[in-house]
């Protein structure tokens, strides 16, 4: 049971026992932390991944297309 410096905002807060993972952040930080932002690359990965998604389906209509084309003009 201590004070303890956020290492991150420099909070001081509270707690019963040692930080679990032997850092001392506060409870806003560790939320920050838990659930971080996207950073830019991952960003640009989702952006890939839902173009991936595009171009598959269009692949796929233009297959059918290809085998039936007066099914699907
Ligand atoms: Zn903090």
């Amino acid at each position: 049971m201590g004070e303890y410096e956020c290492i991150d905002c420099n909070a001081v807060f509270y707690l019963e026992e040692p930080p679990f993972d032997g850092s001392s952040l506060c409870d806003d930080c560790r939320t920050v932390i838990k659930f971080p932002q996207l950073s830019e690359v991952d960003m640009e990965f989702e952006y890939f991944e839902r173009e991936q998604k595009i171009i598959r389906d269009q692949a796929a209509l233009i297959k059918i297309h290809l085998k039936d084309p007066l099914e699907y003009p």
